[in-house]
């Protein structure tokens, strides 16, 4: 045993005698090298990990798991101790438009500062601001030295955005995508077949079947070709048939899946179980504010519910955590990197604060440890570190944090709010200056939120 680690030893067992009764965290030593030890349940694919840890040196994560396995470079990190909170990996939102405010005049920004807040720490939106969740769409908003790829974000791909409507070919105009440029992408993540008319399933088909329409439109484009392949995500794809997501699953496509638009839009949505036991990768997206969650947790919840209400699968909450984390990483092309509590990858963490007696019985799974995390409100959120950065944290464990901060009050609980110096302005300016339009601190339940039962408009 190395001389180094006897200090740690103590602080563990010092924590272990001084389990909380609530599950907030507290700091049990605070080192002088920057490192970071955070303790608790650690969420992984292969499952909860109770007691356990992972170790952030340098914006990266170099340990996890058992603490014994830290051995000396434990010795003078600071060390959090959540045990009865989990700690995940920040969720990645693969489906919004933030820079769309076309429908009400939403200030965007207040948008992604809540999302940021609410455990999300990328953000796939066609938009982006620099300090806040990464941009994974923009070379410029990637944050914390995550290297540039190609991923390209498009609401579009027919380029049919004025309203063209195809029904028996592929006549959409000369600027749609084509096969060398889609393949080219590192990820093409697109919108096709929105909607649940013939004409959201001719969109599939003119980007599936090269054999569909082999005739030149006048001025230009008007053939189908295809872009199936692995770099390939499906945005929305409402008019898809299961023919055509076995054509998505044997290809290795991948499925962004935003259930509260789609049922409140549609009145219906992809059905998720037909797509896992096709074996494709599914990842969650909230879409827009006029007709999406406002979370990622409020999507979950509404994945969880049409789930069980129009398929009659109980989605288990480590299936929707994985959609928000890890498949939403491969989703993005960044599995190597974020999505995951790895050796190796960024430290986008998020603790999110346990069940407290108080909770009650919730509707949905919040006694499982990925359900504490994925259907959490705001309020829980005990710390969101980008890149290992304190952007969040709660009030008890404001010393972690750094640079310009300001006390918030998230419901009943204080949050420590750290992004002045990256946004240039301080919280409290931007909150007032989106003039309560659209609140940047939600309640568990948003205002106006969207429906999402399963009901058919006419
Ligand atoms: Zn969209």
């Amino acid at each position: 045993m190395n001389r180094l680690f006897q200090p740690l030893q103590l602080i563990l067992l010092v924590v272990a005698l001084l389990r909380p009764a609530s599950a907030e965290c507290n700091i049990v030593k605070r080192g002088l090298s920057g490192d970071l030890l955070l303790i608790g349940t650690v969420l992984t694919n292969q499952g909860a990990l109770q007691d356990s840890s992972v170790f952030v040196q340098s914006g990266r994560i170099t340990h996890v798991g058992d603490i014994c396995g830290l051995g000396a470079r434990g010795g003078d990190a600071s060390v959090l101790n959540c045990t009865g909170s989990v700690i995940s990996p920040g969720f990645i939102n693969t489906h919004e438009h933030i820079s769309f405010s076309t429908v009400s005049p939403f200030p965007d920004i207040g948008e992604r500062v809540s999302h940021l807040f609410s455990g999300t720490t990328s953000i796939i939106g066609g938009g982006m601001v620099l300090g806040l969740a990464r941009n994974l769409d923009f070379p410029e908003g990637l944050e914390d030295g995550l290297d540039n790829r190609l991923v390209i974000y498009d609401t579009f791909p027919l380029k049919d955005g004025l309203g063209v409507m195809r029904n028996g070919d592929c006549d959409y105009g000369p600027s749609s995508i084509d096969r060398d440029t889609a393949i080219g992408y590192h990820r093409y993540i697109s919108h096709i077949g929105e909607g649940i008319d013939v004409e959201a399933a001719n969109e599939f088909t003119c980007l599936s079947n090269v054999a569909f329409d082999t005739t030149p439109a006048l001025g230009g484009g008007g053939l189908s070709t295809d872009i199936i392949g692995p770099n390939l995500a499906l945005v929305q794809a409402l008019g898809l048939t299961p023919r055509d997501f076995d054509v998505v699953a044997a290809r290795g496509a991948k499925i962004v899946w935003s259930p509260r638009s789609n049922m409140y839009l549609y009145g219906q949505t992809l059905n998720v179980s037909y797509l896992l036991e096709a074996g494709i990768t599914v990842a969650l997206g909230t879409d827009w504010l006029p007709s999406g969650s406002a979370t990622m947790g409020r999507e979950a919840a509404c994945a969880a519910s049409v789930a069980n209400e129009v398929f009659g699968m109980k989605l288990p909450p480590k299936e929707l955590w994985k959609m928000a984390t890890v498949n939403a990483a491969i989703v993005a092309g960044f599995e190597d990197q974020l999505g995951s509590l790895e050796v190796g990858k960024l430290a986008d963490i998020v603790v999110f604060e346990g069940r407290s007696q108080e909770d009650g019985e919730h509707d949905i799974g919040t006694a499982d440890p990925f359900g504490q995390a994925i259907f959490a409100p705001q309020e829980k959120i005990e710390l969101v570190l980008r890149g290992g950065k304190p952007l969040l944290a709660s009030s008890t464990i404001r010393d972690l944090t750094s640079g310009t901060c300001e006390l918030i009050a998230f419901g009943n609980s204080n949050k420590i709010v750290c992004i002045a110096d990256e946004l240039g302005s301080s919280f409290k300016e931007l909150e007032a200056s989106l003039q309560g339009v659209y609140p940047v601190v939600l309640p568990d339940l948003p205002p106006d939120e969207p429906t999402c039962k399963p009901k058919l408009y006419s």
